[in-house]
């Protein structure tokens, strides 16, 4: 007998001539999940489904892994014997139990055959009811309750070889990252945008991302942070490239020159503008941040128009309409709350204005802006130039 796992997908996105993509990302980052696991781990994908054979030891581990790649829906340890009859399928499925659960306590149970092998001598019903009773027989603990059973015994008897199982883990759900393209998330040391990390990547996207520091105002511990958060995203989304842009003199040029009440909003175009110049160079298809309709003043319905003005891509904004609440419970159950209240200081609230604007109008953020021209490219490029590249 084989030890093995059962993932079996969402269904999403598997439909059609698609598929085989979806299924080929899908066992590549469970390949590179499992890369953790010290005893290895073989996956396979067959008839709508991914096997993963690996060494019982490694069980929790190849648990919490899996439970972090996006696209998988249910994991069930799985008893897999070769080809065998009735009897032996009986004393199986008493074995599952017995190293399953507690038989001194009671349970209800259903015994549930799917039959591919057509030449197996009994019928499903047949395999069904022979179950309960070789079951009921050894167990005086056992109830059958066919309507809402605790324990699902699900036998599959297949032309090669025979599966049971009964328990079904839950995963993330969602499409195989990889599978949708990349984006380019904005990435702050806050709550917000480390959960539109998360949230994009459920959609399959992979992520790069994109950070602006403002040293010596913003210190070293700041931009740690942002590494942390990033790793911590990367544990669902895979690798990030993440671009960390020195943001001082085009904020010192902003503040000198325009008004303080459009301080933010102009410095948000700014950050949109270097985060499209790095999105095209790395072949994203689009730019996502952790903004929130009405937030704060900077994510007003106008703020938003104002600054997405900017951008030729498209900008995805996955908690638009998430209550903060809503944002710090994700940010809790992916591990990354922690991190984010980490009280360092943000470029973005050093140089704010005590009453910003909350309903911009383009014209005049227009306006304002080119009071910038005279320098504005040359910091620019000197901000591009300057970024370093940290692979997380
Ligand atoms: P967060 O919790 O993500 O920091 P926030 O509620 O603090 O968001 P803002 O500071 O207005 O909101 O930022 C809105 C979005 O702009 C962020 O979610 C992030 O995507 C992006 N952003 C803000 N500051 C930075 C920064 N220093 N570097 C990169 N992106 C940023
Ligand atoms: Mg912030």
């Amino acid at each position: 007998m084989d030890k093995k796992l059962l993932i079996k997908y969402s269904e999403i996105g598997v439909k059609g001539k698609n598929r085989y993509i979806f299924e080929d990302m899908l066992v590549r980052n469970i390949n590179s999940a499992l890369k953790v696991l010290p005893g290895g781990a073989s996956v396979r994908k067959a008839q709508g489904r991914v096997y993963v054979t690996y060494d019982e030891n490694d069980y929790d581990e190849a648990i919490s892994a899996l439970t972090k790649v996006f696209g998988i829906a249910w994991i069930c340890p799985m008893d897999q014997y070769d080809k065998m009859g009735f009897e032996d399928i009986a004393q199986a499925v008493n074995e599952h139990l017995k190293n399953t659960y507690d038989m001194l306590e009671e349970h209800t149970f259903k015994a549930n055959c799917r039959r591919a092998d057509k030449a197996f001598p009994m019928t499903s019903v047949e395999v069904n009811e022979s179950i309960g009773e070789t079951v009921l027989n050894e167990f005086p603990n056992m109830k059958v309750d066919v309507h809402d059973p605790e324990i699902m015994i699900n036998i599959e008897i297949r032309p090669y070889d025979v599966n049971i199982y009964s328990k079904a883990i839950e995963g993330l759900s969602g499409m195989p990252v990889g599978s949708s393209g990349k984006a380019m998330l904005l990435l702050s040391g806050g709550i917000d945008s480390p959960v539109a990390g998360y949230m994009i990547a459920k959609r399959g996207v992979s992520v790069d991302a994109i950070y602006f520091h403002a040293p010596p105002y913003t210190s070293e511990r700041a931009k740690q942070k942002v590494v942390d958060l990033a790793k911590i995203i990367s544990r669902y989304s895979g690798p990030i490239k993440l671009h960390v842009v020195n943001f001082t003199e085009i904020q010192m040029k902003i503040y000198e020159i325009c008004p303080h009440d459009e301080l933010t909003i102009i410095m948000r175009r700014f950050m949109m503008r270097l985060a499209e110049h790095f999105a095209i160079k790395n072949d994203c298809l689009g730019l996502v941040t952790g903004e929130s309709i009405g937030q704060v003043a900077s994510q007003t319905m106008q703020s938003m128009l104002v600054t997405n003005e900017v951008c030729t891509l498209p900008v995805y904004r996955p908690l638009c309409a998430f209550d903060k609440l809503d944002i710090v419970a994700i940010s809790e159950k992916i591990d990354a709350y922690e991190t984010s209240i980490l009280p360092y200081e943000d470029c973005c609230t050093i140089f704010v204005a005590k009453h910003p604007v909350t309903k911009p109008k383009l014209d005049r953020i227009v306006k304002s802006e080119h009071k910038l021209d005279s320098i504005i490219d040359e910091l620019m490029e000197r901000a591009i130039e300057t970024t370093e590249v940290i692979e997380i």
